[in-house]
This record gives structure tokens, sequence and C-alpha cells, in this order.
């Protein structure tokens, strides 16, 4: 039969390529109608709309779920579309959400100004305090948000411990596991029934894509795929082919920028002008013991240090320090720094950020997986 596309079929004969294609395609050619039928009914594989589903999508999901220990993960065309995914699936109008104090500030406006005009309320609470959790769940409540570690400061939750109220308050648990990776921490595996990644940051790596990931074991896959196409939530396959190859060396690079960060964080404690150093894998972290039961692979590459001088001083090492870039994201393979009260933060209330310890001095690293002296070389003009 003739073929009535106009792409053209490559003959590979027995050969795959090793690298699998990128399908920069929005639309794929159904032969005939019983075909479309059967795909659409589960009895054969194929594609019909990008926006619906692709196959880097599909080949990037497979490998995040295997990461995670999950039996399904979906792709998002962001992290913020990933847990907004994960909200629009969970609650309906009348919905009540309980979520830690101190997440990303995105997801914090998400929850106070958007969810609210559609009637789902959400209480705020130190995920770190279980009594609280405990207290703050004694209302029918449909999910607990919060993040295995904090930004920018570094608090660690209790999985376990969070999972356990959730169990005996019928209430679900989605922790967005960004600045952890399924490299140091498989929430699942800990009894979350839903894990978020922003795939933009440390799990592609390479600062190039923007991306998210949902993973569960409970719930269907296809529910998920239809509200993600419905939304408009989708991925798009470059980002997603770009983050299959970033995702093959995560481990080699946690590993590395892990032990990176560590070291740093001791050699920056020994710097004249910095007044503090914040990183759970040293003692003087107020959730070291739990990081140390929590992280046993390692403490990840994110820590935040303090310079005297307050902003000037910030903007005296951004300045000399020129190859520690100052780039307001996270998780790529080279060392770069943010500054919380100006970026991730900025929307917070200075009483807020008191609160919490973000001074106008506060840098947050995101370390990378140079060689140690190389940083250190490049951040001391920076630090004089
Ligand atoms: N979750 C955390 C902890 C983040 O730090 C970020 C972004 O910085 C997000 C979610 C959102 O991810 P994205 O920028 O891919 O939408």
């Amino acid at each position: 039969m003739a073929d009535k596309t106009s792409a053209p079929r490559l003959d590979l004969g027995r050969t795959t390529p090793l690298v699998p294609p990128l399908y920069q395609t929005s639309v794929y050619a159904v032969p005939d109608l019983d075909t479309y039928d059967r795909i659409i009914n589960g009895e054969e594989s194929g594609y019909f709309y990008a926006r619906d589903s692709h196959p880097n999508a599909r080949h990037l999901a497979d490998q995040i779920a295997k990461w995670e220990e999950a039996s399904w993960a979906v792709i998002c065309g962001s992290g913020m579309a990933a847990i907004s995914a994960a909200i629009l699936s969970l609650t309906q109008q009348g919905d009540r959400i309980v979520a830690g104090a101190s997440l990303y500030g995105r997801t914090t406006i998400l929850l106070k100004q958007e969810l609210v005009r559609y009637g789902v309320q959400t209480n705020f609470v130190d995920a770190g305090n279980l009594e609280a959790v405990h207290d703050a769940l004694t209302q029918p409540t449909k999910l607990l948000l919060v993040e295995t570690m904090s930004n920018p400061l570094v608090r660690l939750v209790d999985i376990e411990a969070l999972a356990k109220i959730c169990r005996e308050r019928q209430c679900t648990l989605v922790v967005d596991n960004t600045f952890a990776t399924p490299f140091l921490v498989r929430p699942l595996e800990l009894g979350a029934a839903f894990v978020v990644e922003s795939l933009t940051k440390m799990m592609s790596g390479h600062s190039d894509v923007t991306l998210g990931a949902l993973a569960g074991n409970t719930s269907s896959r296809e529910q998920l795929d239809a509200l993600i196409s419905t939304w408009g939530l989708t991925s798009n396959p470059f980002d997603c082919w770009l983050t299959v190859k970033g995702l093959a060396t995560l481990a080699l690079r946690m590993q590395t920028a892990s032990a990176n960060a560590a070291a740093l964080a001791d050699w920056l404690a020994r710097q004249p002008n910095v007044t503090r150093v914040v990183y759970p894998g040293r003692s003087d972290h107020p959730d070291h013991e739990l990081a140390r039961r929590l992280l046993p692979r390692g403490f990840g590459n994110m820590l935040c240090f303090e310079l005297a001088g307050g902003r000037d001083g910030v903007n005296r090492f951004m300045r000399l320090a020129i190859g520690i870039p100052f780039s307001p994201s996270l998780g790529n393979f080279s060392t770069t720094c943010s500054h919380p009260a100006l970026t991730s933060h900025r929307y917070v209330s200075p009483a807020e950020r008191k609160r919490q310890g973000i001074t106008d001095g506060l840098i947050r690293l995101s370390v990378g997986v140079e060689d140690l002296q190389h940083i250190q070389n490049e951040m001391l003009p920076g630090l004089a």
C-alpha cells in the first residue's frame, strides 16, 4: 500500500540508533480508523498529538519511574506544571490543603493567590514540627505538600513520619524532591503518595531545559495524561530528549557535587569575611541528625553562606568572583550563585525573611562538579 504521509521512511535495516531519536513532530499520521480505535483502546501502541503524549516524554517518564521506584511517571512542561498537575488531580472546590511554611516562592503564590480563586484553601505549617502537622491535619485535608529540602536554608522534613500522619488522616502526601533528587532520597519508598521533581535543575543538570515530573504508585497514569493534555501542561520533545542525556549522569554529578559542597562548606566556614555557613552535612545545621538518617548517600549540592557587609558584600562577591555566575536557578553542572532575598524570596515580607534567616548578606551556592580547587580559586577574589 502506498505511503500517504510526506515523512520519509528511513530504512535502518535491523539496526537501531543507540541514542533514541528526537521525535520533533506535533502530530502523527495514522493509517486508518481501525488503527486509530485500537490505539485509543490501548490494544496497540502509537501516538496522535504531542500535547496528549509523545515518545520522548514516554522515554523520559520510564526512566524517571525507575529512579523514583514508581509504577508510573508523567512529564510536564515545568516543575510548576508538575506541582499544578498533582494539585489539580487531587482537589476540587471546597477542599483544603496543608503545606510547608517555607516552600519555593512560586509554589506559595500558586497556593495563596491562584487556588483560592477556585475555592481551594491552604493552611501553612512548619513541616519540621510533627506535632504542628498532626494538629493541622485534624481538619479534613486533601493533601499535604512539602519539600524534602527547603529553599534556600536546606531545612529537611521527616518524610516517613509525615507519611504515617497522612495515612492516619487519609490525606495524600505530595513531596517536592527537587533539591534532593532521587539519587539522595526516594520519597515514595518512605511512604509519600506522589513525588514531584523540577527536571529543570539537577535532574537534567545542564541549565538547558524547563521540565517537571510527577510520579507515584497510586492513581493512574492515564488519568494524569488526560489532565495534563486538557490543562495544557505538556512537555516538548526536545527538552525531554536533552533531559534523558542529563539524567544518564545524575548519580555521577550528585556524588561529585555533594562531596564538593561538603568540602566547600567547611572551607567557607574558615574564610574571614564569611559569618555563617548553612549546610545539612555540618553538625551546626539544625537538621543535621535527620540529614544523617535521610541522606545516607550525601548531603546534596546546595549550601548557603553569609558575607559580612550585607548587600554591598554580596555585590562585591558577584563582581569579583566572575567564575561563579549569579544566575537565579540551580542544578547546573558548574557552580553558580544566587541571592535569595532579591530573587526567590523577593516577594516574601521582610519580617518573614527575617524569621527564616534570609538576610541581605546571604548567598545561595549551587555547587557543581568542577575540580574543588578550581571552585575555591574562582571564589577567593570575592571573599578577600
Ligand atoms: N520546586 C522547587 C523546590 C524549585 O526550586 C523550583 C524552581 O526553582 C520549582 C519547584 C519549579 O520548577 P520549574 O522552574 O521547573 O517550574
